[in-house]
């Protein structure tokens, strides 16, 4: 193939769904993607999905093994000097839910859908590169099958990750980047045993942070606070879950359920914010455009949300010859990407234990928390951020 209408770099949440949606509506894609099928559907990462990510996935037809094996949740908890509170989510949204299924199987399910309709899309491609963004045929060059080839097309959309290429082919000073980094990480386990607790906890603790949450009624994901260089060699299994007993157990006897560790991996956490989503031909979606800490549960979220909106322009585009949404792309992501940054880094700097932080500092946390768990108004906020907020 040497033309397409929208060359897509990466098959992530963003550059699959984004494939499909285009699809569905008779818009012509080619996804390119530089790591193996096997590799990108065995990447564990995200695993909580908005109610707006669900009904969008579902609309979209790729829902149905999302609806038969993720798990519905009305609520989350919140814990704290020993005790434990429940944010009832569904009855302070008007029974909004989140449903917990693995991002690695949301992949499975539109890399299905892909080859089930017969559009390409390329696997462990090497060398792709982006040319002639500014003009109305952009090029995409990449070697796949040891061969070379080059892509003419109409649209490129750069969903490659807070990693990719796109980015970066934009020539200096088009793009803002906003950049925090904060001083610690995660370390996630995924562990074969049933969840402990069939709702997230979310454990802030002298110790540092922990995260109690899970994959399927047999794979439970449990995080702890590291420091943000730690090498895995020093997180051997043992110790993690000493951490996890010492950070998630409560004063009333309540036992943290331990399995076999089937991976184990550091997360560095970032926010990122690029402005704006766009340059001349090319688009960027998901985290080829914004990170968040993964406090909030809103990457993933992110990527579908933008990729929405870009189809829609896309297809409002090939259909009627309108250019109004595309032109509108970035400032339409923007809004919802900086309530989710926002969301994102105060449930980080609520819940975390900072280098520098004094007992001042730990007083207010535990202030903050404390409000949450009492105040009906201040919990309905954490919730409507927590399952989506649709009307930014
Ligand atoms: C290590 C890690 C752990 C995470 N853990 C969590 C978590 O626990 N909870 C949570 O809520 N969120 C988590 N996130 C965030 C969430 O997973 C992301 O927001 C989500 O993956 C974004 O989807 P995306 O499609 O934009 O990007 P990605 O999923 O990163 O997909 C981008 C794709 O582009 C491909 N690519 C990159 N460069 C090229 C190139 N040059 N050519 C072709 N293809 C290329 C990549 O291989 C990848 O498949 C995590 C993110 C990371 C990176």
């Amino acid at each position: 193939m040497t033309a397409v209408q929208v060359a897509i770099v990466g098959a992530g949440p963003a550059g699959l769904l984004l494939g499909h949606l285009l699809h569905n509506a008779g818009v012509d894609s080619v996804i390119l993607e530089r790591r193996s099928r096997e590799y990108v559907e065995r990447r564990i990462r995200a695993g909580v999905l908005e109610q707006g990510t669900v009904d969008l996935l579902r609309a979209a037809g790729v829902g149905e093994r999302m609806d038969r094996e993720g798990l519905v949740h009305h609520g989350i908890h919140l814990q704290f000097e020993g005790g434990r509170h429940r944010i009832a989510l569904s009855e302070l949204t008007g029974g909004r839910v989140i449903t917990v299924y693995g991002q690695h199987e949301v992949v499975k399910d539109l890399i299905a859908a892909r080859l089930a309709v017969g559009r390409p899309i390329a696997f462990d491609v090497e060398d792709l590169s982006v040319h002639d963004l500014d003009t109305d045929r952009p090029r995409v060059h990449f070697r796949a099958d040891g061969k070379a080839h080059d892509l003419r097309c109409d649209f490129v959309a750069g969903c490659d990750g807070s990693h990719g290429i796109c980015r970066g082919s934009v020539p200096n000073g088009a793009l803002r980047m906003y950049e925090r980094t904060y001083p610690f990480g995660w370390l996630g386990i995924l562990a074969a045993t049933p969840p402990s607790l069939d709702e997230l906890i979310y454990a802030y603790h002298e110790r540092g942070f922990a995260l109690h949450s899970m994959r399927s009624p047999t794979l439970t994901r449990l995080y702890v606070q590291c420091a943000p260089d730690d090498a895995l060699d020093a997180w051997p299994d043992d110790r993690v879950w000493v951490e996890l007993h010492a950070r998630l157990e409560t004063a009333d006897g309540w036992t943290l359920a331990e399995g076999p560790v089937l991976e184990k991996s550091i997360t560095a956490m970032r926010s990122v914010v690029v402005e704006p989503m766009r340059y001349g031909r090319l688009f960027l979606a998901g985290d080829a455009a914004h990170v968040v800490p993964p406090t909030g549960a809103k990457g993933m979220n992110l990527a579908v949300a933008d990729v929405r909106v870009l189809a829609e322009g896309l297809v409002a585009w090939y259909d009627a010859g309108r250019r109004d949404l595309l032109d509108a792309y970035s400032n339409t992501c923007l809004r919802r990407v900086w309530r989710a940054e926002h969301f994102s880094w105060w449930m980080t700097s609520m819940l975390h234990q900072f280098p520098e932080h004094d007992t001042f500092q730990q007083r207010l946390q535990l202030s903050q928390l404390r409000y949450l768990t009492t105040s009906t108004a201040a919990a309905t906020s954490l919730a409507e951020n927590y399952v989506g907020l649709h009307h930014v």
